[in-house]
């Protein structure tokens, strides 16, 4: 947890020196990873994502007037100022519409928000696929919801849940399924979290990964391949076709059979890897519930392979370093997120760990690739009070 406490201390000194205040409370919030069920969430499907030990710290001071100030340690996002009645769509930009947004959706449903002064710090590296955009809005939302005097429990917590959601896709103007920000929101110290995107359905997975003597690392690529921007829309449209064509509600229904009742070739495939996935991720649940984590190194193969060659939304970058991790011992690897970029996952044994970092930044060495950033994640708990 000593992440979080460091976070939570340049919060503060970061609230001090920009705002001149003291802060009423330190809350956190985590990044995360998905271990399995890529590009399932937008049709009805399943997904393991693990809430990590980084978080966004946010330090926070209620205000008599109706003001709102937000400034963050990062050295390229600049302090925010305005009123409770400016912090919406349209009114805000930057890194700051993730906050201001949060703060404007949570009055939107009802919560009310007093004027305040906020700092964030985080140690969850911005825009590498770990989900520090979801991170920032949890922490922003559990303290604003509890400086406005709303008891902390499971209802709260759905609230705050939407209200992220709505932040990011409203002001934001990303598109975002909610997978982050549930498991910011919801999840447990120690374990994954089982989500049914469709009825928003949880349940901890106890993982067992140090135990097994294992960890994830997460290779940060470091590019993005902006060209692709139209890709994630045209994913979606595919499988609403395939729906569609197939009579139903949601693709994650589908069944093989199915699959080969659809005529073209690339809805068969986006299918496919739908289905597909949806049985790695339940697989994966059973193999871990079952003591036996070791063993999924498989299925996060299987998956990377369904996501390059069926869903197409590998990239050069990604291929090379879950090759190199794979050949260097890493039990397993796979792209994860939305694609064409961002990060890998490789399961690894702790004691393999420099191994396979050097074999995978060499490997893109050679292929006068940007050489990737390299970290091991371990699993944390939710959004929280910190003090
Ligand atoms: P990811 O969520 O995978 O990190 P996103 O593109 O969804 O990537 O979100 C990253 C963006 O979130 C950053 O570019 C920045 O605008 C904002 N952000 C997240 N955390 C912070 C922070 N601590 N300070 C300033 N901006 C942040
Ligand atoms: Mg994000």
């Amino acid at each position: 947890m000593s992440g979080g406490r460091a976070q939570a201390e340049l919060a503060v000194a970061e609230l001090r020196t920009t705002w001149g205040s003291e802060p009423d409370g330190v809350w956190t919030a985590p990044g995360r990873v998905n271990l399995i069920g890529e590009h399932v969430d937008y049709t009805g499907g399943r997904c393991l994502p693990m809430a990590l030990t980084r978080v966004t710290a946010a330090a926070v001071r209620r205000r008599d007037d109706d003001r709102v100030r937000i400034s963050s340690t990062d050295p390229d996002a600049a302090p925010f100022e305005g009123t409770l009645a400016d912090l919406g769509p349209g009114q805000v930009s930057g890194w700051a519409a993730y906050a201001a947004g949060t703060l404007w959706s949570l009055q939107q449903a009802g919560v009310e928000v007093p004027g305040l002064d906020v700092a964030v710090s985080s140690d969850v590296p911005l825009g590498a696929g770990l989900s520090s955009s979801a991170s920032l809005e949890a922490a922003v939302a559990l303290s604003a919801a509890e400086l406005a005097g709303r008891a902390d429990d499971r209802e709260l917590r759905h609230l705050l849940i939407q209200a992220a959601i709505r932040a990011e896709n409203e002001v934001v103007g990303a598109g975002t399924g909610g997978m982050d920000q549930t498991v910011a929101l919801l999840a447990e110290g120690g374990s994954a979290l089982l989500i049914h995107t469709r009825d928003s359905r949880t349940e901890p997975v106890q993982l067992g990964l140090a135990e097994a003597g294992l960890e994830l690392m997460v290779i940060d690529t470091r590019v993005s391949h902006t060209l692709a921007d139209g890709q994630y829309a045209q994913r979606r449209a595919d499988c609403e076709e395939a729906a569609r064509q197939l009579g139903l509600e949601w693709l994650s229904d589908a069944t093989p059979a199915d699959v080969a009742r659809l005529g073209d070739p690339r809805l068969q495939a986006r299918t496919r890897h739908v289905v597909t996935e949806n049985q790695r991720v339940d697989e994966v649940v059973e193999l871990v519930r079952a003591g036996r984590v070791a063993e999924i190194g498989a299925l996060l193969d299987g998956s990377h392979t369904s996501l390059r060659d069926d869903y197409e939304v590998s990239a050069v970058e990604l291929d090379v370093v879950v090759v190199a991790a794979r050949a260097a011992g890493a039990l397993g690897a796979r792209m994860v997120g939305g694609g064409f970029g961002g990060s890998a996952i490789a399961l690894i044994r702790s004691t393999d760990a420099q191994a396979v970092g050097d074999a995978v930044t060499a490997a893109c060495r050679d292929r006068g690739l940007t050489l990737p950033g390299i970290l091991t994640v371990t699993s944390g708990p939710a959004a929280r009070r910190l003090s």
